[in-house]
């Protein structure tokens, strides 16, 4: 047998990242006003990588000054000239796309082949996009002049630390507005290293400021007063915390938050295909993924042929060093989220549901967890409610396409969902009965800057991505 086994990534490709960092605000790296420093480690390791501020409610203050200073000039500034500076942002994060993709591994954990082939191509393309976005508002079927909120306070979680800075960050700035922009606790390196790419690029001082910290440095940025928008994506609960602190203000807000997507398979889909979208809406990324294929609804007739190809397949993903140029599925991104995908996952073997994991070795050290299947899954269960957040499926049947939209769309969530038939018409007829932002078919966790993304109901509101994605930054 030919098995290909290229050298794995260097972590030295993720250049130098300092012992301690501090926030980035008005164009320079400071020192917090506050003592208090946070560490985030490499969850393939549990080694620590850096220190970096606990952004205080005074920080918080100094970089919405920042932003709302630099708004002025920037949002003044002509379409086409706000255009160059995204356009060598994209460029810079191309070039240096190499050591963003290792830095992005070894502070989150997930596979070098995903950050180099997925995360990084789209966060370049996301600067792109919305580059060519920025002299053409006027177009945009939002009315003549569109102008801008102001200051953007954004907040974004740590499954796609580069990727959702990109999604924040480009709309907000090619319609004019200025931001700052706390990542998240347990992934805030790339974030800090996006700042010295805008500093490369030579954007004016201000225009983006980056706060780090934990929930409270989160919810003093959203607290601001002089904050006119809010865009969050992260969790439901905190989503919701958000949504009543800034009821009662002028400030818009979006909210992008939990799933727990639907990949329903019909008896006509192409098995092999289709255990190939089973396997990448669940797996990639670990499962850290909102949009992510956790309920798979298997038409009853094709359930036992579609379980065993699904399982054999399952057999071969191998688990392991994010740096490792084959692996499928990387670390656990911390030791709070692998107890919580413990916790549920003991929940549905407690309520009954039958578990099922390839032999696979894992790492001594570092943040693991199985590719892990539940079958006998019924619809009140835990594992079939809440979002894991892990690599975990929660199996489910129907037996007409009725009863397949009725139980996909029982959930609190309604991000996503995916649909594997041959028949067009099946298709059409399901996803318009289906409660989900984003629905695939004969595909899965497909992405694409020129499309809107965003959920119903518990799944949050507002779009990202697209025209859309514009709205939400401009008053029209
Ligand atoms: P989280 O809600 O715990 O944290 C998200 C961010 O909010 C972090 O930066 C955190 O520091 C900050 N935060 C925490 N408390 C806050 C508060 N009170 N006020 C303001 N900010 C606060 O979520 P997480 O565990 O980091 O991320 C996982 C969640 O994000 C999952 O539920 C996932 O589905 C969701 N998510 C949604 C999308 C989407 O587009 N819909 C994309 C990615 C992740």
């Amino acid at each position: 047998l030919f098995t290909y086994a290229p050298a794995p990534e260097s972590p030295a490709a993720a250049g130098d990242i300092a012992a301690s960092h501090g926030h980035f605000i008005g164009g320079e790296f400071v020192d917090s006003s506050g003592s208090e420093a946070l560490k985030t480690v490499n969850p393939a390791t549990e080694q620590v990588l850096a220190e970096f501020a606990q952004g205080t409610a005074q920080d918080v203050d100094r970089a919405v000054a920042a932003a709302r200073k630099a708004f002025a000039d920037w949002s003044a500034l002509p379409g086409s000239e706000r255009a160059k500076y995204l356009f060598r942002i994209a460029r810079i994060i191309q070039e240096r796309s190499r050591e963003l993709a290792v830095l992005e591994s070894i502070d989150n954990g997930k596979p070098i082949r995903e950050t180099r082939d997925v995360d990084l191509p789209l966060v370049a393309a996301h600067f792109f996009y919305y580059a060519g976005w920025a002299d053409k508002l006027d177009y945009a079927g939002f009315g003549p002049n569109p102008k801008p909120l102001g200051v953007a306070g954004q907040v974004i979680p740590w499954n796609f630390p580069l990727l959702m800075l990109a999604w924040k960050i480009a709309p907000a700035l090619a319609t004019g507005n200025t931001v700052v922009l706390k990542p998240a606790e347990t992934t805030p390196l790339t974030a800090l290293r996006f700042a010295e790419i805008c500093r490369q690029a030579g954007l004016p001082k201000g225009v983006v400021n980056i706060v780090t910290g934990d929930g409270r440095t989160g919810a003093a940025l959203t607290a601001h007063p002089d904050v006119n928008k809010v865009a969050f994506t992260g969790s439901t609960p905190v989503g919701r915390a958000i949504a009543k602190q800034v009821a009662g203000t002028r400030k818009k807000l979006s909210l992008e938050l939990g799933g727990k997507a639907a990949n329903i398979v019909f008896d006509d889909a192409p098995i092999d295909q289709a255990v190939e979208g089973i396997v990448n809406g669940i797996f990639f990324n670990q499962g850290h993924v909102c949009c992510a294929g956790s309920r798979l609804l298997v038409q009853e007739s094709v359930q036992d042929e579609l379980l065993e190809a699904l399982k054999r397949r399952m057999g071969t993903l191998r688990v392991g060093d994010p740096l490792d140029k084959n692996t499928d599925i990387g670390a656990i991104n911390s030791a709070e989220q692998l107890a919580r995908i413990t916790a549920l996952t003991e929940a549905g073997e407690a309520e009954g549901a039958e578990r099922w994991s390839p032999a696979c070795e894992l790492p001594g050290s570092g943040f693991w967890f199985r590719p892990t299947v539940f079958t006998g899954v019924s619809q009140a269960h835990r594992i079939a409610q809440e979002e894991i957040f892990g690599p975990v499926l929660s199996v489910l049947t129907f037996r007409t396409p009725a009863e397949a939209v009725e139980k996909a769309n029982n959930t609190p969530y309604g991000l996503s969902a995916g649909i594997w038939t041959e028949k067009g018409s099946r298709i059409l007829w399901t996803a318009n009965r289906l409660k989900a932002g984003v629905v695939w078919a004969n595909t899965f966790n497909k992405f694409d800057p020129t499309s809107p993304f965003g959920g119903y109901k518990e799944s949050g509101y507002g779009r990202e991505g697209g025209r859309h994605g514009l709205e939400a930054y401009l008053d029209v």
